[in-house]
């Protein structure tokens, strides 16, 4: 095998984006015009970086969009009360709350609020279950999605391989683990309190890093020609954004690994995007 092949996110953004294109086309043809709604509270910078990547590939699906940006002190009544207004409205087909959500509401509470068949980046408990379940009327959050469709894109065979991920958060690491398991992959899943990781991870035929730890993992946690998935976003000691993995001592030993920018990060608006098209045929029997 060739080593240390970058497989960049974009690709994959383009080839989601070309097929949902015509997805969109056909469903407008017969009257339906998909839409995503944006929920957000406040104005955090890393939401409004998101948001304008996540409008500007809607805009490029040809999907309709909306931002209902909601006070920073809103209080959770009023809150709960537009994210029903929204889950009501019947030209909405996705809805993306951001998160976290500020401290003194309690997303506990208002993730049940938000209608499980729009919502489209696993907010709410019965589309989590639906990922644990392997359900695929669901819709399992954005990253996890697309760290799948790159290793799909790049056709990453995961079928009895063993795949290790570093992380068990709700948003990454958990449902990843279950998305690899899913194409049944032997899945490991570490965390702080895991020993040896470095020899656990050295174990993976696809290693996928969701820890939050700037280049953290070292070519010590890579077996040669593993695949290395980096779904880390962090800055360094000079404001540097970078992984979770150590770009330059691994490259040389995967045989394939995402960088950091232009990785993960670029496909889960595509991903998103897909979403919101499933929710409309679902929503609308097509
Ligand atoms: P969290 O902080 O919620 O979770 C981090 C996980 O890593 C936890 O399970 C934690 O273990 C584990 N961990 C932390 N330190 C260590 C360590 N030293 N050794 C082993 N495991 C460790 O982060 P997220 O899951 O939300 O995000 C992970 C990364 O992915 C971040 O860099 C984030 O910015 C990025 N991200 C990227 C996205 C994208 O679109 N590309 C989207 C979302 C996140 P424990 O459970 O024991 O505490």
């Amino acid at each position: 095998t060739k080593m240390g092949e970058i497989i960049k996110g974009k690709p994959v953004a383009d080839a989601i984006t070309e097929s949902i294109i015509n997805d969109v086309e056909e469903i407008k043809s017969k009257g339906i015009n998909p839409k995503l709604t944006i929920v957000r509270v406040g104005a955090d910078p890393s939401d409004l970086a998101y948001e304008r990547g996540a409008l500007k590939r809607m805009e490029k699906c040809g999907i309709e969009k909306e931002v209902v940006e909601l006070p920073v002190d809103i209080s959770q009544e009023d809150f709960i009360r537009e994210l029903k207004k929204v889950n009501e409205d019947e030209n909405t087909h996705g809805i993306l709350v951001f998160r976290p959500m500020p401290k003194h509401l309690d997303e506990d509470v208002i993730k049940y609020i938000i209608s499980p068949e729009k919502d489209v980046d696993c907010f709410s408990p019965v589309n989590v279950a639906k990922v644990t379940e392997g359900d695929e009327t669901g819709f399992p959050p954005a990253t996890p999605t697309a760290v799948m469709e790159i290793l799909k894109h790049y056709d990453v065979d995961l079928k009895g391989k063993h795949a290790v991920v570093i992380g068990r958060s709700l948003v990454v690491g958990k449902p990843v683990s279950m998305l690899l398991l899913k194409e049944n992959a032997t899945v490991t899943i570490c965390h702080s309190r895991t020993q040896d990781l470095p020899g656990v991870c050295r174990a993976a035929d696809v290693l996928v890093a969701a820890v939050g730890r700037a280049r953290m993992v070292d070519d010590t946690y890579v077996k040669d020609g593993a695949v290395v998935v980096d779904v880390g976003i962090n800055m360094d000691e000079d404001n540097n954004l970078c992984g979770d993995v150590d770009f330059d001592k691994c490259v040389g030993k995967s045989s394939m690994i995402t960088p950091v920018p232009a990785g993960v990060g670029s496909v889960t608006t595509s991903v998103l995007a897909k979403h919101v098209v499933k929710a409309c045929r679902i929503l609308n029997n097509i």
